[in-house]
């Protein structure tokens, strides 16, 4: 383990207020788990409601001094660039801080995580520079013949809450972090109370880089720790990801004042593989959908509807390939399935499994625990479901998948749009004309072809129906951090 994760562990770690650690008024802390071991890895603070305020408040004064929204659009780009660069210097002691806090492989903390996370960073940082507003001509100036100039403004919108979610944390936290900043916008982030470290150490990078102090602030607590934050009356916005019933929550504290807020939320996600695809593409496609980190993805294909001429193949080889996969702790490169990031979780997997078997599924392989300390779930593939089966209806964010037969692309179109979700779907086939024909009938915010979970920082990424409101990444994205404001001058 790098020297650096070991100290960080071991700090008595506070909250991230005004630009440095401060101690959190609230006594409770929170004891934070290494998903490989089971032990205790560290322990934060769990900030209460005058906590939350400090942070705002924080965040609050920052904003309304313009010491950030203020600079100069080059030099936020330049103090963003700048937090991407110590992101990447620090990357190797990020990436193992990630593995042993939430236990994903370190091959995708390193590619993911961190290597992804850079790019976005670059990516929004560069677009610090190019909020603009149009010139707008009039066409009934009043009274009839008055001249007018009128053109509109992107005003950042004030204090921005974001609230992460624990199987991405630094990498969507980022998501949330870089394109408040880069509108003008301060910050107070809380992540995950099962996944905080990588934000903290965050943080600390962001104030190094030349963030001003109060522009990002940090707290860190549970779900009472981030309603206290939707709540705060000086919070212009929230931006949260996490599961679709914290989300109607926010939602429904949100409609009480018109608060902003983008939702990314849950996902049921179809994968469809047509008769013409490959074998070996199908099954290398349904592991990466499937599978990575242990399905701990909200875009994780979860449903595998397969055309029925190549379905017992299918089911063969993939049960086969995963039935083969190697399972261990993160911290090993070598290992392909780590471990669920809590015992809580773990278990929770577990009951979806075995719900599956009394409705009448067959669990194909997997299916149970392996025996060894930390929290695994063997790779698991649930075959003869029905699409109103709970395993089928329900999001399980494990390794779990169910394989279902179609007969035509009609019935796969159907039982694929067959949900209350909507937030990604894959179509597997080389053939062209259907391609067309069906990806415009998936209700999915996201639809690859031959690929899946591939994204992109310059690819919008949300939800239809209850995966949520509002689109993740893309230059449009900055707008939900902005106010728009029409300037009309009788000239
Ligand atoms: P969660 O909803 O339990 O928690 C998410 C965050 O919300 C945590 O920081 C938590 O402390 C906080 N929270 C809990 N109750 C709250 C409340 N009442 N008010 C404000 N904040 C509250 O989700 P999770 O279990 O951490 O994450 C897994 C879920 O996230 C899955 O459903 C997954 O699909 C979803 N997710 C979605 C995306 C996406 O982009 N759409 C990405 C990753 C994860």
């Amino acid at each position: 383990m790098d020297p650096r994760v070991q100290a960080f562990l071991t700090k008595q770690h506070g909250l991230f207020i005004d630009g440095a650690t401060r101690e959190a008024k609230g006594s409770r802390r929170i004891d934070v788990f290494d998903p490989a071991t089971g032990e205790v890895a560290a322990t934060v603070a769990c900030a209460d409601a005058s906590d939350v305020d400090r942070a705002v408040a924080s965040a609050k004064a920052a904003f309304d001094a313009g010491i950030w929204s203020g600079l100069p659009p080059v030099e936020r780009e330049r103090i963003l660039l700048k937090f991407a660069d110590l992101v990447e210097a620090h990357g190797e002691e990020l990436a193992q801080l990630e593995t042993i806090n939430q236990g994903k492989s370190i091959n995708i903390a390193r590619m993911l995580d961190v290597g992804a996370s850079l790019g976005y960073m670059r990516y929004y940082a560069g677009l610090a520079t190019k909020i603009t507003g149009q010139t707008l001509d009039v066409s009934i100036p009043l009274p009839p013949g008055a001249r007018y100039t009128a053109f509109t403004r992107r005003e950042p919108v004030g204090v921005v809450a974001a609230i992460s979610p624990w199987n991405f944390p630094m990498m969507i936290g980022l998501w949330k972090v870089m394109p408040a900043l880069a509108a003008g916008c301060t910050v107070v982030l809380k992540p995950s109370e099962v996944t905080p470290l990588t934000s903290l150490r965050l943080a600390e990078l962001a104030i190094e880089a030349g963030v001003p102090a109060g522009a990002f602030n940090l707290v860190t607590g549970d779900g009472a720790t981030g309603a206290a934050l939707v709540n705060h009356p000086d919070v212009a916005k929230v931006t949260f990801t996490g599961s679709t019933a914290t989300g109607k929550a926010i939602a429904r504290t949100a409609a009480d004042r018109l608060l902003k807020t983008s939702l990314e939320l849950g996902g049921k996600n179809p994968a469809i593989f047509l008769k013409d695809v490959a074998l070996e593409q199908a099954v290398g496609g349904a592991i990466m959908g499937g599978f990575l980190n242990s399905g701990q993805v909200c875009a994780a294909a979860s449903r595998l509807y397969v055309a029925r001429e190549i379905f017992d193949d299918f089911l063969g080889a993939l049960s086969q390939a995963v039935g083969g996969m190697a399972i261990g702790p993160g911290l090993d490169p070598a290992s392909q399935v780590t471990p669920v990031v809590s015992a809580l979780h773990r278990d929770k997997i577990i009951g979806h499994i075995e719900e599956a078997r009394r409705a009448g599924a067959r669990v194909v392989t997997g299916g149970d625990m392996p025996n060894r300390p930390g929290y695994y779930v063997r790779p698991t593939i649930i075959a003869d479901t029905t699409n109103d089966m709970v395993i089928c209806r329900q999001e399980v964010f494990g390794p779990v998948v169910t394989v279902m037969p179609f007969s035509d692309e009609e019935e796969a179109i159907r039982l694929a749009n067959d949900t209350n979700m909507g937030l990604t779907a894959s179509l597997w086939t080389n053939d062209l004309a259907k391609t067309m024909n069906i990806v415009p009938r998936l209700k999915a915010g996201t639809v690859w072809v031959n690929s899946h979970n591939m994204i992109d920082p310059n690819m919008p990424f949300g939800g239809y129906k209850e995966s949520g409101i509002g689109r993740d990444f893309g230059t449009s994205a900055l707008d939900s951090y902005t106010e728009l404001k029409s300037v009309c001058i009788a000239t």
